[in-house]
């Protein structure tokens, strides 16, 4: 019997160096996920990828004396070939380098700075180049970065912002009509504590320090924000269509009914990722879910901190 369809995706593994087993369990875990579905008579569409934008790939790859694209290429490979020798069971492995995703981000683009969501103005604050993220005075924590404890600088540029404050109430009611929507329920207090209740500020989209990612196309030297164009994976590669020729994927899968993450990035699905899909009329996903993260002693395995396992491919 068919119970409907169900469509499921992990975070897409950013591509500035190899996965290592905290990336894997989430693979894993998606998979489990969407076999147990299938076997219980769901249509199940499973999406996993990379994200191959940003300044820290442009950095790492000119180290590496190669170009962005070289490097993103051997890193997508080599994460493809970990999740097919677990035998995950996704339906489809996305790159954001995908040129269809590249042009469906750059009208999200238009038409939200179009209709006056998006608009043009001045960055100032402290930059973590590592997270690439600005943060206010405010923000920091000891006068570190509050997401990875590292140095910050000061840094100013010309930059577009997103009016997040616009959709903030219509956020804060459909997080309260569905309970089930911010998983699990600790996540759904933080997020709501520390993020809704004290005003959400307008979101910097645009980044003119670095040119490896898509460009606006209305004004040089400026590329749309990492996640902007990474969280859209969800959408444009069902052949989601701004102008609205949505594929028949899109017709028949979206909304996702879990985007499953990691809890570090809980912000940027349950703020940032609906209230885009608010400010272009498209349904909300059902569910986000945070999964917790594989730990070395006290810390967060993590690519960047440098702490991590990976596995090795023998043969
Ligand atoms: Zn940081």
């Amino acid at each position: 019997m068919n119970k409907g369809k169900y469509y499921i995706t992990t975070a897409i593994a950013y591509t500035s160096g190899k996965p290592h087993i905290g990336n894997t369990y989430e693979i894993v875990l998606a998979d489990s996920i969407a076999r147990f579905k299938k076997l219980n008579g769901y249509d199940v569409y499973f999406q996993t990828g990379t994200d191959e934008h940003g300044e820290k790939i442009q950095l790492k790859a000119q180290d590496a004396n190669k170009t962005s694209q070289q490097f993103v290429d051997e890193i997508a490979s080599q994460i493809k070939t970990i999740w097919d020798t677990m035998n995950t069971s996704y339906d489809n492995f996305v790159r954001t380098t995908d040129a269809n995703h590249i042009k469906q981000v750059q009208k999200i683009f238009k038409k939200l700075f179009e209709q006056g969501d998006i608009y043009k103005g001045t960055y100032e604050g402290w930059y973590c180049t590592p997270d690439e993220a600005f943060f206010t005075e405010s923000q920091l924590v000891d006068g570190k970065c509050p997401d990875c404890g590292r140095d910050v600088h000061k840094a100013k540029e010309e930059a577009y912002f997103f009016k997040m404050s616009k959709y903030a109430d219509r956020l804060m009611k459909h997080i309260e009509d569905n309970p089930k929507f911010i998983q699990p329920e600790s996540r759904k207090n933080e997020m709501v504590n520390n993020f809704l209740k004290p005003g959400l500020q307008d979101l910097c989209v645009s980044r003119t320090s670095f040119n490896w990612g898509v460009p606006v196309t209305f004004d040089e030297g400026h590329v749309v924000y990492v996640w902007i164009d990474a969280l859209s994976n969800y959408i444009t590669f069902l052949g989601y269509d701004v102008d609205g020729n949505h594929g028949d994927l899109y017709k028949k899968y979206w909304p996702a009914d879990v985007h499953l993450i990691g809890k570090d990035i809980l912000r940027f699905h349950t703020i940032y990722w609906p209230i885009i899909l608010m400010a272009l009329g498209e349904e909300l996903p059902k569910q986000v879910f945070g999964h917790p993260w594989l730990m070395v002693g006290e810390d967060k395995m993590s690519k960047s901190r440098g702490n991590v396992v990976y596995l090795v491919i023998h043969g």
